[in-house]
Formats: structure tokens, sequence, C-alpha cells
């Protein structure tokens, strides 16, 4: 059975690693097919997309895309998107935007609750690609004001945090929304996180493809659970690593056993719902 990750972050985001390095890690692990999901940002695809063609791994375009609502912050997963889809780009140029001038905001309320910390601090712990709170949590450990990035979102940046502020005002409908009309499958992400069943019901009624069932975080018993589930809300599954490289969050390349027939099930669902643009 070939195996496959459907869930990671390279430096275009809040991983540490280039997207070349996480698919030389997906070959060596012996997968047959891989998909970026940076936050909110495509900009590592043609990275990825060369170095799986020189290396011979498939390449599955994805996206993790941010929204909120009631106060949670809901990753909803977006496969196949067409890359060239000018209005989806543009959701995401603005969003760029809008993510350097919240680490500014961010900045300004920690530095207004005493914390010593500037914007060229956060810059200076990012990658190249869209800016978000685990960097601002590792300007914080190399300022010396926590000794874990968890400690940094625990004290500072998390919801009950002086320096929180979302990632994103966006709603999961709206999300599914964007999505699918550029094309894309979207999929709710570790499910576990948001704890709250209903909440996933009325994003199925809003047109929510899939579930994320495999999950590094996901214990067997969860699994088995968010198999049922998916199946009674007939939702496809996937499943990832949700690795970030060294960043302390998410496992290893390809330690989530799925098969690449969920992938065929992807582009399946894909071509029997053309978007709606
Ligand atoms: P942002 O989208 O900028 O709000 O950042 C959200 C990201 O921060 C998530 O995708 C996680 O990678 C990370 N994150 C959120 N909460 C925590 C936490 N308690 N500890 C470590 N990382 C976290
Ligand atoms: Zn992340
Ligand atoms: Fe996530
Ligand atoms: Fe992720």
């Amino acid at each position: 059975m070939s195996r496959i990750d459907l869930h990671t972050h390279s430096y275009y985001s809040d991983g540490t690693e280039s997207p070349r390095r996480v698919v030389e890690l997906a070959t060596q692990a012996g997968l047959s097919a891989f998909s970026l999901t940076d936050h909110d940002t495509l900009e590592g695809h043609a990275e990825a997309e060369t170095a799986c063609r020189e290396l011979g791994i498939r390449f599955i375009p994805g996206i993790e895309f941010s929204s909120s609502t009631q106060g949670v912050e809901v990753h909803m997963l977006g496969f196949l998107i067409e890359a060239s889809h000018a209005p989806f780009r543009q959701v995401l140029a603005r969003q760029k935007t809008r993510r350097m001038q919240r680490i500014r905001d961010i900045v300004s309320k920690l530095q207004a609750a005493g914390v010593a910390i500037e914007v060229a601090d956060v810059l200076a712990a990012s990658g190249k690609g869209v800016l978000g709170r685990p960097h601002v949590a590792q300007a914080l450990l190399n300022r010396g004001h926590v000794k874990t990035l968890r400690e940094a979102f625990d004290r500072f940046i998390g919801p009950k945090g002086p320096g929180f502020i979302h990632g994103s005002t966006t709603s999961p409908a709206d999300a599914i929304r964007i999505i699918r009309e550029a094309g894309g499958v979207p999929v709710l992400a570790h499910p576990v996180y948001l704890k709250n069943d209903a909440l996933i019901e009325d994003m199925v009624r809003d047109g929510l493809a899939g579930l994320e069932v495999y999950h590094y975080s996901h214990s067997p018993g969860l699994v088995a659970q968010y198999e049922q589930m998916a199946d009674r809300l007939g939702l496809l599954r996937t499943g990832g690593s949700d690795f970030h490289g060294n960043a302390k969050e998410g496992a290893v390349v390809g330690s989530v056993n799925i098969s690449e027939e969920l992938v065929e099930r992807l582009q399946a669902w894909k071509q029997a719902h053309p978007s709606a643009s």
C-alpha cells in the first residue's frame, strides 16, 4: 500500500524547512503523494512542485486557510485548488497584508502590557511568506520572555493572553465558499482542536467536503470516532502529520499512516463539483 501525507508546513508559513526539504523528507519516508498546506499562502508551491517532479512523488496542491467563528479558530484545508484563480490570489494577498498589520497590533498590545518586544524581533524570527503568532512566540523566546513556544501562547498570545488577535475574521462558511470557487476541496483540519461537533454539522450544510480524520494529534479512539462521523455526514477523509520542521509542533513527515486512495476520492469529488465561478 502506498502512503501519503496531506498536511505539512514550510517556511513560507510557520514551518522551519524549505518546501524542497519537506519534499525530500516525504521521499525518504517512502511516500507516493504529498501536499504542502501552508497557512494562507501558495508561495511554496512552485518549489514543492518542482522538487516533487524531480524526486518522483505526486504533488497535491494544498493550503490551510484560516477562519474563525464564535471566538474559535477554524483551520480549513483546501486541496486541488487552481493556483491561477485570480479572486483566490486576491484573498490571499489581502490576508498577507492583514497578517503583517496584525503583527504590528500584537506587538503594540504586548508593549502596552509591559513586554519589551519590537516588530523587528518578529520579522527576524519569521520565514519567507506569511507571518503568524508562532513567529511572535519565537521572538518572545529569543528575547527571553518565555522558555518555550507553548508558554508564549499560554501567557501572551493565546486567546486569554494580552496580545491575542484572531488570525482571520473570515467565517468557516466563507472559507468553504472561497476554496470551492477556486476549484478546491474544503476539508476541516484537526477537528479535535474545535471540540464542537455542532459546528461541524453547520459546515456540512455550508458545503464542507471532508474531515481530517487522521491527524498526528488524534488518538486511535478519536480516529474511530471521526471515521464514523465522516461516514454519517457523507464526508471524505484526509490526514497528515502537520509537520512544521523543528518548530516543535506536528509530527515527522509520513508518520500518519494513510493510503493514496484518499487522493483519488478528492479528485473524484473535485470532478463532480465544478467550481461555481
Ligand atoms: P496564527 O494563524 O497566526 O494565529 O497562528 C496559529 C498557529 O499557531 C497554529 O497553526 C499553530 O501552528 C500555532 N499554535 C496555536 N496555538 C499554539 C500553542 N498553544 N502552542 C504552540 N503553537 C500554537
Ligand atoms: Zn502552523
Ligand atoms: Fe492547523
Ligand atoms: Fe497545520
